[in-house]
């Protein structure tokens, strides 16, 4: 079992800025068996109303600095972080998260990344 965390201004489609992940490919990260949600500086309420807007359902919604909570409440082999920014990379690293830039993944919507 994984955790995806996915950061969301900057890195999905519907942030602002958008970024390149689509609510489909976290979908389909979640049919593979991944745990998957969020980390942003975004409240709380706003994750949960993005993800409900596109029709995603998340095990987790989390602000970033508060990442290392996710690995007390779900026992994972890896946990991810995908982000736009340094601060992204920073509160992965403090989690002890992998941490991956979205620009650096591939566009063609596969997840083999994982
Ligand atoms: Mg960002």
């Amino acid at each position: 079992m994984k955790l995806v965390s996915f950061d969301i201004d900057g890195t999905m489609i519907f942030g602002v800025p958008p970024g390149p992940i689509t609510p489909n490919l976290v979908r389909k990260a979640k049919e593979m068996g991944y745990l998957v949600g969020s980390a942003s500086d975004r409240t709380i309420a706003n994750q949960v109303e993005l993800w409900k807007e596109h029709e995603v359902e998340v095990d987790f919604v989390s602000l970033k600095h508060r990442l290392p909570e996710l690995k007390e409440k779900f026992e994972a082999a890896r946990y991810l972080h995908i982000g736009d920014s340094d601060t992204d990379r920073y509160f992965a690293e403090q989690a002890g998260f992998e941490f991956l830039w979205v620009h650096q993944l591939p566009r063609n919507g596969e997840i083999h990344w994982l």
